[in-house]
């Protein structure tokens, strides 16, 4: 049972779909500045476009272009026909914005709830949204894919634990939604608070945003008595919604009518063999506002070879085992060690030297930062120091939405290592 007839495409006509669907994207392409001259100087034309595989003629397109044509360079619609933006986080680091058309908001819920379909969730429950709402695509991307499948949505929010079991008691809540590191903290709450997990009415979450483990899900399903499907999705693929697990919890569906999905060696930028592991690269097919072609999304992944026993044709990702860059996720949040960077060099007190540590703390994922200061603010005044200490961290906090501890050290007192220095220590136990 499908949500929609095109999750069993057979395959043939799913590959005709997807090179219908490339040209007419590759036409819409050609109206933003960024791809109308990219695109023409290469002399692209959508109709040399005859398979999906011809997709290899067109170059990628990288981070760092949705930043150099930051915020409108790529869109391909007069401006009001958007009716939403996302963005990632950062203030001084040049952000990145997505922005949505009606129809492309239309096609992305019902890619949410083509997936919340697939987990088992129907009319008739009711869904919290556990995460983070505002320009962070799980809040709403995943509240509007609730709403087209008719669940009565509770958008809750991102913690306060103990509102959270409120509502999830009094609404009688059976699909949540959450990030894997709140899941486990909040069934830590629980077992403090002596509430019994079973006690609840809930059986279905959806957890992502952040990588994980089979042994983390496990562990998820374990405390808290529920099943856990990992949900796959980034901004610029327009949020949640890109890849899912079905109820066979056998690798993530990637939904290949509404995307395009490479697999590339992150040095040569060719085609890895089919199931071995590199980055993964995506290309819209039902975006109208801000389509993106071959978009790095530096996540390293597999396709899962075979079919799945669900069913669905899509092709299945395997979890995201890493990154080809050196992103890292905090709560949710995509920190680059180059925005902290930024953000400690433009503060006159601090010295050369950083450390960005990261340890787990409970359950939850935390920063600790370890900055050399200058001598001459490296006094003894303990007030002085600790307005120092808070100075930093706020500042970090407004570039990564994170706050960090932040340690003040001595001048010349981090270790310095021979050759390229180590910016990032990972204390978490893997
Ligand atoms: P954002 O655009 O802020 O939603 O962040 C997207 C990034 O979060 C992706 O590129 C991945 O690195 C990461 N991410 C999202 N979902 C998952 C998941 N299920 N497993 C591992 N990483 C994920
Ligand atoms: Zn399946």
């Amino acid at each position: 049972m499908h949500y929609e007839a095109a999750e069993g495409l057979a395959k043939e006509s799913l590959r005709k779909l997807q090179t219908e669907r490339l040209k007419r994207t590759i036409s819409t392409c050609m109206r933003s500045s960024f791809y109308g001259s990219r695109l023409g100087a290469l002399n692209i034309r959508p109709e040399d476009f005859t398979s999906p595989d011809d997709i290899r003629k067109l170059p990628f397109t990288t981070k760092d272009d949705l930043r150099g044509n930051y915020p409108y360079g790529l869109l391909c619609q007069p401006m009001d026909q958007y009716v939403r933006l996302h963005a990632s986080s950062g203030t001084t680091g040049t952000p990145t914005a997505i922005f949505y058309t009606q129809n492309d908001i239309d096609s992305w819920a019902g890619l949410v709830a083509r997936c919340m379909y697939a987990v088992g969730l129907r009319k008739g429950d009711v869904f919290q949204n556990m995460s983070g709402y505002g320009l962070f695509t799980g809040g709403l991307g995943i509240h509007y894919g609730a709403e087209r499948l008719g669940l009565l949505t509770v958008p809750a929010g991102a913690g306060n634990s103990k509102r959270q079991v409120k509502l999830l008691r009094d609404f009688n809540v059976s699909g949540i939604h959450i990030i894997p590191s709140y899941a486990l903290h909040f069934a830590n709450f629980l077992k403090q608070e002596g509430i019994d997990p079973k006690s609840l009415n809930w059986r279905i979450a959806l957890i992502g945003a952040e990588p994980h483990t089979e042994e983390i899900r496990q562990r998820i399903q374990d405390l808290l008595g529920i099943k856990a499907y990992n949900s796959y999705g980034l901004t610029e693929m327009n949020g949640p919604g890109v890849a899912f697990e079905c109820e066979k919890q056998a690798g993530m569906h990637l939904w290949e009518d509404a995307y395009i999905a490479e697999i590339i060696d992150p040095e040569t930028g060719e085609w890895v063999k089919e199931g071995e592991v590199g980055e993964l690269v995506m290309t819209t097919l039902c975006r109208d506002g801000m389509p993106l072609l071959r978009y790095r999304t530096r996540d390293l992944t597999r396709f899962i070879p075979g079919d799945c026993a669900c069913g669905r044709t899509h092709r299945r990702i395997d979890r995201i085992t890493g990154r080809a860059d050196d992103m890292l996720i905090i709560k949710g949040c995509n920190i680059y060690p180059m925005q902290i960077e930024q953000a400690l060099m433009s503060l006159p007190e601090v010295a050369q030297n950083y450390l960005i540590e990261l340890f787990k703390e409970g359950e939850m994922d935390q920063l600790r930062i370890k900055v050399e200061i200058k001598d001459e603010y490296f006094v003894e005044d303990m007030r002085a120091l600790t307005a120092l200490q808070k100075k930093i961290a706020s500042r970090l906090r407004d570039e990564v939405l994170v706050t960090p501890r932040v340690e003040l050290v001595q001048h010349d007192s981090i270790p310095k290592s021979e050759g390229k220095a180590v910016r990032v220590v990972d204390l978490r136990d893997k």
